[in-house]
């Protein structure tokens, strides 16, 4: 089937349980509005979508989806477009979301780029890429024992978790956030979501670790 054909396909079944009674709730919100309690940012890549993995249902997660699901740092500066930053302000200020997640997740090819020491091809005039990853840049900083005992697949997965939490702390960087924090209404957490095993591990301050989540 062709993909758009597909994309019918799928609307057509959506459709006919929109408006199911049982549904009902999904269509009252209309009314009343959105209040997820949980905001996820995670990455545009197709595999990971966090409604899917969580089971959850529509309504339920705030999500932002940007290339390696990043968090910029904050600042104050109205000359350029600050998609996420703006989502945060939403979800912290106005949603009072209790729950901030920043979900990472194996085979990122945003970070397999920013891991990439090639430079572009001649031909790409400008990539959005590479300044956009610069924010995590830190994260490919590898010690030569990491470099001369890991894999490339192994550099990646540190690379991955580092990225996530050089997002979580420019995250906590957002005054909204930060006082949040203080004033213990919202919890953040960086997440990685392992495509080939399905498995969700979450960072744990204790251990240093991520460790897998149930
Ligand atoms: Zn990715």
């Amino acid at each position: 089937m062709d993909s758009y054909a597909k994309l019918l396909d799928g609307y057509t079944t959506f459709r006919s349980q929109y408006l199911s009674e049982e549904n009902a709730t999904w269509r009252s919100w209309a009314k009343v509005g959105q209040s997820p309690k949980v905001m996820i940012i995670a990455c545009s890549d197709s595999r990971v979508n966090p409604v899917i993995i969580t089971n959850a249902g529509l309504g339920e997660i705030f999500i932002v989806n940007n290339v390696a699901n990043l968090v910029p740092p904050y600042k104050k500066d109205d000359k350029t477009y600050h998609g996420t930053s703006a989502a945060i302000e939403y979800a912290v200020t106005q949603l009072k979301v209790e729950h901030i997640i920043v979900m990472g997740h194996s085979g990122c090819g945003g970070i397999r780029a920013l891991m990439s020491k090639d430079e572009p091809a001649p031909e790409t005039e400008f990539s959005f890429i590479r300044p956009w990853m610069e924010i995590v840049s830190e994260a490919a900083d590898f010690t030569a024992q990491e470099e001369d005992s890991m894999e490339i697949d192994e550099l990646a997965t540190v690379c991955e978790h580092r990225a996530s939490l050089i997002s979580l702390k420019n995250l906590v960087g957002f005054p909204w956030v930060h006082d949040a924090l203080l004033k213990k209404e919202v919890q953040v957490h960086a997440w990685h979501f392992d495509i080939g095993s399905g498995i969700l591990q979450a960072y744990n301050e204790d251990s240093k670790e991520f460790e897998e989540l149930i």
